[in-house]
Parts: structure tokens; sequence; C-alpha cells
């Protein structure tokens, strides 16, 4: 399929907030490539550029399985229309999805202020690989790969984190880690 389609067109699922315990599953890999599955990247990608976000993983719409899908290219900006009323207007779209990626090589390593749609109001630098090469999959079940760098390895790293049951406030310093948990644990039981 043309996930180009999709990018406008879908539902918006509701996102997981840490701690859900499903945020914290190792997820299974993906079996079958059907219709269902399409489905479910369609709405990822709504829900995403919608959020809005730059990566979404499913397991942060409840899906424990191995697909994320991402677009670090996309443009967004908040214009004020005909009738004065202001509407947010996206362009470039580069709509992205990896299914059971493997990542098989990394080099050099870059900090990055990272966030996260499912740790809303958490901005922190987090140490990654610089290049990753990535094995994965497509909607067809073809298998793919590719190297990438800077702003795309970083935010495969992140995604692909949640594929494992970590959110990247488990990447940061112990201190600052149990600050967080314990912040946001509270916040949860609210
Ligand atoms: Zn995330």
């Amino acid at each position: 399929m043309n996930i180009e389609n999709y990018k406008l067109e879908g539902e918006n699922l509701p996102i997981l907030k840490y701690p859900d315990p499903v945020l914290s599953k190792v997820a299974g890999p993906v079996t079958e490539f059907t219709p269902d599955l399409e489905n479910l990247v369609k709405n990822m990608l709504f829900t995403m550029y919608h959020a809005p976000g730059i990566g979404l993983a499913a397991p942060q719409v409840g899906a424990s399985i191995r697909l994320f899908v991402l677009d670090v290219d996309y443009e967004r900006e908040t214009v004020t229309n005909a009738n004065g009323e202001e509407e947010v207007r996206m362009s470039d779209f580069n709509p992205m999805v990896f299914i059971n990626p493997v990542i098989t090589g990394t080099s050099g390593t870059t900090t990055f202020e990272e966030g996260c749609l499912s740790v809303p109001g958490v901005y922190e630098e987090v140490k990654r690989h610089k290049s990753v090469h990535v094995k994965y999959q497509n909607l067809k079940g073809e298998t793919l790969e590719m190297e990438v760098d800077d702003m795309l390895a970083i935010c495969i790293q992140h995604e692909n984190d949640h594929l494992d049951g970590i959110v990247f406030i488990e990447r940061l310093s112990n201190l600052k880690k149990q600050f967080y948990k314990k912040k946001l644990i509270k916040e949860k039981g609210r």
C-alpha cells in the first residue's frame, strides 16, 4: 500500500501514558501482514501527526507488537485563515513504517533532547548511537534495510526501545530516572 494516502485520514487512537504496564512489556513479532495491520498503521500515522509527534510505536496505542511509524521531515505551522481562525497546516510528509525492526549495526554517539507522547511534559537529553543500520519489514512483508544517522537514527532507537518495553526515561541517569518515575507514578495515581 502507499502510506502517503493515509497521513491525513484515520482514527485518533488513545495514547497510553507511563507507567501503563503495556509500555514496559517486550512486544511480540508481527507475523501476519493483513488489512487489519494496514489499518493500525494508518491510524497510528494519523494519531502521530495530530498529537503532534515524530514517532509512535504500537505499544503506545496498546498493541504489543513490533511495529512503529515515524516522520522526521514534515512541517507543521499554525496559520490564520480567511475567517480569522487559527488552523494548523501540515506539509512535506515523509511517513515511514518499520515492522519487526532489528538494529544490526551502530556507530558513534550523539545526544539529543528527547520527549515522548507517553511521557508528556518531560524533555531530557539522552545519549544514543549517531548512526544505525536497521533491517525491517514493510507492510507487504518485504525485508528492507537502511543505514541512517542523526535525527532519523535517534528516532529509530527511541521507537525501537518501546518495542523492548523501554521508555526513554529509563535511559537517564539513576538520579533523574528515580525523580521522574516517582513524579509520574504520583501524577498517574491522581
Ligand atoms: Zn516514545
